[in-house]
């Protein structure tokens, strides 16, 4: 048990991530009390978690829904609100301790940088935050004294390496990757793939947009500019190295050539129960690994001829400035429109290829100024649609 209970925010608490938070909550209610729960537009859920958890206050983001949610909340004390401009609020709030960002996409940029502002600690799974804005969020995380725990495996594996090390320089990391359903496919083969086959991941089971980034690899993309933002290091110390089993979930590499890799199985709720209760490991029931049940740990490398959005992530990073924000507004239009089966596998990298090329690029950006490009990206975006 914890030695204080913390009070924690879930934002997208009807997501993936959510609603695995909610179980490593409820398995420890000695240690957690919840006080926000936010949803997009599931309403059913957000109520069915408000019922069982009794916290302060629920965010409906579709305002449409507000009614609803609160004609069913309206015999308890539970406050509600709609709307994303009432999420960046209650994040706010005196009693909250910990949020959880687990919102996906850029939708959750403006919530992570209000509660930091606030002196939050933040609990990390929104990697879109840091990608589109990582010199600002991490700034702003220094100056109001805020952790950014991460909650993605990759990085949490990364954190858990570096504990009692941190003084200690990183000559490199390895991220891990699955490879996705498609590793060692080729472009022929993927030029015809349906939404339903990248939906399938092999190791994990996770929200539809992550899917589709991990089948694409631009998840991992994605995850090396996370990285680079909350381990401060250069491009060229950041590689990533297939494997399939998803057993080891990153590796780093320090500068006496040691290395420290964290393993166990893959299920989200271990990174997801490390970040709450930092700096304890609580204990769990979670199926332990057998070496037995993988006699074989494998590794190659990343394809990033036939999966160019890992190529096109590690460009847009070694030019800076607004250019990840550019390829995460391009990548969320390119997937949602795979989604709705209106552009090919292969045709979301021409999408973020095209805008990369053809939005301005700005060097020092402000907060207005990402805000701005991830406008304008879209626009442009939806043109190639
Ligand atoms: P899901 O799609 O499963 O859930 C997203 C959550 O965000 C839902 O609660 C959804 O509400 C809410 N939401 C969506 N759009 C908005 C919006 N515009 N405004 C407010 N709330 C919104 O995503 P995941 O849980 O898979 O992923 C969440 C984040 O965690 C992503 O950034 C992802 O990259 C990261 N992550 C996820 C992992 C996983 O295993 N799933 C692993 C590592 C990182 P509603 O349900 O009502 O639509």
């Amino acid at each position: 048990m914890s030695e204080k209970i913390k009070n924690i925010a879930v934002l997208g608490s009807t997501g993936s991530i959510g609603t695995q938070a909610l179980d490593v909550i409820r398995a420890n209610p000695g240690s957690f009390v919840v006080e926000v729960l936010t949803a997009n537009g599931n309403a059913d859920l957000l109520i069915k978690q408000a019922l069982e958890f009794n916290p302060n206050t629920v965010v409906i983001a579709d305002e449409n829904k507000y009614a609803y949610v609160k004609e069913a909340l309206q015999q308890t004390d539970i406050k509600v609100f709609a709307g994303n401009k009432a999420i960046a609020q209650v994040v706010q709030m005196d009693t909250i301790d910990v949020v959880l960002a687990a919102i996906v996409g850029y939708a959750g940029l403006e919530s992570t940088i209000s509660a930091i502002k606030a002196g939050k600690q933040i609990a990390l799974a929104n990697k879109e935050t840091l990608v589109v804005a990582g010199d600002i969020v991490t700034q702003l995380a220094k100056e109001n004294g805020v952790n950014l725990y991460p909650v993605d495996s990759e990085h949490s594996a990364i954190f858990q390496c570096l504990a009692g090390e941190w003084h200690n320089p990183i000559e490199k990391i390895y991220l891990t990757a699955s490879g996705g359903p498609f590793r060692g496919k080729d472009r022929t083969f993927l030029e015809t793939v349906k939404k339903e086959q990248a939906l399938k991941h092999p190791n994990w089971d996770m929200g539809a947009k992550i899917t589709i980034d991990s089948a694409s690899l631009m998840n991992k993309g994605l995850e090396v500019i996370e990285a680079k933002w909350l381990f401060n290091l250069k491009p060229e110390q950041i590689d990533v190295v297939v494997h399939p089993q998803s057993i080891i979930h990153s590796i780093v590499q320090f500068n006496d050539g040691s290395m420290k890799a964290q393993m166990g199985l893959p299920d989200m709720k271990l990174p997801i129960q490390y970040a709450l209760g930092y700096p304890e490991r609580m204990r769990s029931d979670f199926p332990r690994f057998s070496f037995f049940n993988y006699p074989q740990l494998t590794f190659e490398p990343a394809d990033t001829k036939t999966f160019r959005n890992l190529a096109l992530a590690y460009e847009a990073m070694n030019r800076g400035g607004n250019a990840a924000c550019i390829l995460n507004a391009a990548n969320e239009v390119a997937v949602d429109a795979f989604l709705k089966d209106k552009v090919s596998f292969l045709g979301m990298s021409n999408i973020v290829e095209k805008c990369l090329e053809k939005i301005n690029f700005i060097d020092k950006p402000s907060y207005e100024d990402y805000v701005a490009t991830d406008k304008e990206t879209r626009v442009v975006a939806n043109e190639w649609i």
